[in-house]
């Protein structure tokens, strides 16, 4: 897309939001029915463009990771939307309620909202920003990744049909229409993909000083401690690694553990992996998105192989099903110990002690999710040395289901928070009202200074 067609877009967006700057409760959930009716009207036709995008994907895992996920943050937003939009009773000072002054606080639309998406859930990561942007009162620009190109067509064919040009617009186009995108003058723009692009957006975004929200990545690491149930790791592991083939910014990257635990860990990891999808008879998996990135992924095992780890392959028996590559105790200099895998492979390093494997996360940039296993004593020994956008006790992945919980990174893992409550306040502005009393108070600190000014002054500053 063009200079020429993205202006046009966002002059209607904007003139969208000019004609209605503050939707009332209505008109907000009706943009959300016909969000959810989107969904679950066109979802056929949705799998379909997914699983062309992957080359395979499981459906069962589309309809969940893209589909359910959706529709269950619109939902909880039509449920919430009258409690989140209520202003709230701030306290007033005492020295100006005497004037009769009130003060509260209000959430107000800021206006258009871009939302630049990535290829990994490529329904889901488009969709629920727009949840909260529309629940939020704004109209809305998306531009999906290119990677998924016929999802992006997809929406970009369906969206029309569900909302006017006036309050939610898609774009198609390759990197460089996603440059042009990111320098558009939004009122807010939320970015999903890596850290260096993000880079890039955020300068583009100074120019016109456009509000941020990067969902970015990392290595997510999990914090075996004394005493967890290996199997239960082993389990929660393996799904993370199974599910979108580990394509998923909160997968878990690599696994902390002691050699002894390290020794029992193995085999039942390659139990977890071969039930994985033995239940079934279809094909369940998940491809990884494109030669690139396969290529990526091989790169990666075979520099850990180079740099000293040991490597296994554990793989359903299934042709084409599930396979996990692991890699144990590379050396310091490995990529793998530094980039984020975001693929069916696993590093696995051991560390003597609790101690040593939280210093081993603080080293590197915060994480978008820290996953712990163990009792709760070492739960709060994580919770206490450790910073990451989310702090997972005994699961994986799943705080991504619930609904009211923030989410987003922290330092390199990204910044805001977005989806249910806080995703209605990400794409607000928290505006303050102030409502004067019918005393004039500024007649007091105005010359000619009252005698007791000297008191006045005394007096406010022990309120
Ligand atoms: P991607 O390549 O699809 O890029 C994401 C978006 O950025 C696309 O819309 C693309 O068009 C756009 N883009 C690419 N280059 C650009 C540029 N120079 N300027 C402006 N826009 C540009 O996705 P990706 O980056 O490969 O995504 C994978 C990364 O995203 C991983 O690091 C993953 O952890 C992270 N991620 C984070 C979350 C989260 O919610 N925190 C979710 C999913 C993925």
């Amino acid at each position: 897309m063009t200079d020429d067609l993205l202006n046009p877009s966002l002059a209607a967006l904007r003139r969208g939001h000019k004609s209605d700057p503050a939707p009332v409760l209505a008109t907000r959930l009706d943009r959300l029915r016909r969000l959810r009716a989107l969904l679950l009207e066109r979802e056929a036709d949705l799998l379909d463009a997914l699983s062309h995008d992957f080359g395979y994907r499981s459906k069962q895992q589309s309809a969940f990771a893209d589909i359910t996920t959706t529709v269950k943050s619109v939902n909880h937003a039509i449920k919430n939307l009258s409690f989140w939009m209520q202003s709230q009773r701030r306290q007033t000072d005492l020295s100006l309620r005497f004037s009769g002054a009130r003060c509260e606080s209000a959430y107000t639309p800021k206006g258009v909202v871009g939302i630049l998406s990535p290829w990994n859930f490529p329904i889901n990561l488009a969709l629920s920003p727009l949840a909260s942007a529309l629940a939020a009162g704004n109209t809305a620009f998306i531009k999906p990744s290119e990677i998924t190109a016929a999802t992006a067509e997809r929406l970009a064919h369906l969206i029309p049909e569900y909302f006017g040009p006036e309050e939610v617009q898609v774009a198609l186009g390759d990197v460089d229409t996603s440059r042009r995108f990111a320098a558009l003058p939004f009122d807010h723009l939320i970015y999903t993909g890596g850290e260096q692009v993000a880079k890039s957006i955020m300068r583009s975004a100074a120019d016109n000083l456009v509000p941020l929200t990067l969902e970015l990545g990392g290595k997510c690491p999990v914090i075996v401690g004394p005493g967890a149930d290996l199997d239960l790791v082993a389990r929660k592991v393996a799904f993370g690694k199974y599910f979108n083939a580990g394509q998923i910014c909160i997968a878990p990257d690599y696994v902390l553990m002691t050699a002894d635990q390290l020794d029992q860990f193995l085999p039942k990891l390659a139990r977890a992996v071969t039930r994985a999808d033995a239940s079934t008879t279809d094909n369940d998996a998940v491809s990884v998105i494109n030669a690139r990135h396969k290529q990526r992924l091989e790169q990666l095992i075979s520099d850990a192989k180079n740099k000293g780890a040991q490597l296994h392959h554990f793989a359903s028996e299934k042709p084409g099903g599930y396979s996990l590559h692991v890699a144990i105790n590379p050396g310091e200099d490995a990529d793998i110990c530094r980039e984020e895998i975001f693929g069916p492979s696993l590093m696995i390093k051991t560390a003597d002690s609790l101690a040593s494997q939280i210093a081993m996360v603080g080293e590197g940039p915060h994480p978008l999710a820290i996953y712990v296993f163990g009792d709760r004593r070492t739960f709060d020994e994580v919770a206490k040395n450790s910073q990451s956008g989310a702090l997972i006790h005994n699961d994986i992945i799943f705080q991504y289901a619930n609904d009211d919980l923030p989410f987003g990174g922290i330092g390199a893992s990204g910044m805001g928070k977005y989806r249910g409550i806080d995703g209605f306040r990400e794409f607000s502005n928290h505006r303050a009202i102030y409502r004067g009393g019918g005393i004039d108070v500024s007649k007091m600190v105005t010359p000619p200074y009252p005698r007791i000014f000297g008191a006045i002054n005394k007096i406010m500053r022990k309120l």
